[in-house]
């Protein structure tokens, strides 16, 4: 069950991931904007592992999701701390105090790609973190169980990051480049690959 533990191992499991594939993320970031996407979030979950530790031992999924949110909101700058920043808070508060995010999964998980949009006005096909989150969502959506939606979210999401490459960007630092963005895969896509498939994975 997606309970508090669960939350706890899969926002560790993303930290370790992001701390391994840091530079990867931030090549991709070098290619079209400015290199600091792998060490931006490396910062953000580094300070995240370390706090969790001092967290209530009974805290909620939404208390730990809350957390998230706060903590790369002041570490984490640039245009990915406050749009990861905003899909944790929203997705904290469509947790509320349940004990499990079992029946609030699609809700958690649309929450999150909301605050995205909200925050970053980007649309589909604008070569943003948003083209792994919406059809990370709907395939969610369309799955019977927690379990398979996060299979499906995470496999979604992986597509959705490769589906980037032959775009133009429209928004974020990478819009700056015009036809040169093309053939390059958005970084912020692909980090949000790596958060849902760990959910997966956890
Ligand atoms: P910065 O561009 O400020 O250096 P990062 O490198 O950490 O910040 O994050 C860049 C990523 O943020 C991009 O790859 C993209 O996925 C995402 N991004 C940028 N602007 C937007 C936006 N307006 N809406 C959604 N995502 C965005
Ligand atoms: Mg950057
Ligand atoms: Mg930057």
């Amino acid at each position: 069950s997606l309970d508090a533990d669960w939350t706890r191992r899969w926002i560790v499991l993303v930290a370790d991931r992001i701390a391994e594939r840091k530079a990867e993320l931030t090549h991709l970031d070098r290619d079209i904007g400015d290199g600091d996407h792998g060490e931006n979030l490396d910062r953000g979950f580094s300070a995240v592992r370390a706090r969790l530790d001092d967290l209530d031992a009974a805290a909620t999924p939404g208390a730990i999701l809350k957390l998230v949110a706060t903590t790369l909101i002041s570490t984490v700058g640039g245009a990915s701390g406050p749009l990861y920043g905003t899909a944790f808070l929203r997705a904290s508060t469509a947790a509320g105090d349940a004990e499990t995010l079992d029946d609030v999964l699609v809700d958690v998980l649309r929450a999150a790609r909301d605050g995205i949009v909200a925050r970053g006005k980007a649309e589909a096909g604008d070569k943003t973190m948003v083209d792994a989150w919406s059809p990370a969502v709907e395939a969610a959506a369309a799955a019977t169980d927690a379990r398979s939606a996060l299979e499906a979210a995470a496999t979604a999401a992986e597509a959705g990051a490769a589906a980037t490459e032959p775009l133009v960007a429209r928004k974020g630092r990478a819009s700056y480049l015009g036809e040169r963005a093309i053939g390059h895969r958005d970084p912020g896509s692909e980090s949000t690959a790596l958060i849902l498939r760990a959910a997966a994975d956890a």
